[in-house]
């Protein structure tokens, strides 16, 4: 018998954290930032894959990065794709095939 993880079991808890080097704030999900904490560099890894040196609390946020909110959007909302292995990409068929396929 297999148990099925609760629908709330697969939630992506983040935190948006800015970044002391870019004007951008990064995803980071609660376990890369007990990662990063339990470093004690300040250093965090986010969903986009961006190593963010986090800013001081009294800097203002700033815009969100694209790759990140594309990848939390992706997870809330698709949550029956596995984003993290996505399997083999399929490639596109080719000219040739396309036009063979005309050809009947
Ligand atoms: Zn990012």
């Amino acid at each position: 018998m297999t148990v099925e993880p609760h629908p709330a079991e697969n939630r992506l808890y983040t935190t948006w954290v800015t970044s002391r080097v870019e004007a951008v704030d990064h995803a980071v999900t609660d376990e890369d930032m007990a990662a990063g904490i339990a470093d004690g560099k300040g250093i965090y890894r986010a969903v986009c894959g961006a190593r963010v040196v986090a800013a001081l609390l009294e800097e203002p946020p700033h815009t969100r990065c694209l790759r990140c909110q594309t990848y939390v959007w992706a997870r809330a909302t698709l949550r029956d794709m596995d984003l993290d292995n996505p399997g083999p990409r399929r490639s596109r068929p080719g000219l040739l095939a396309l036009l063979g396929w005309l050809r009947g």
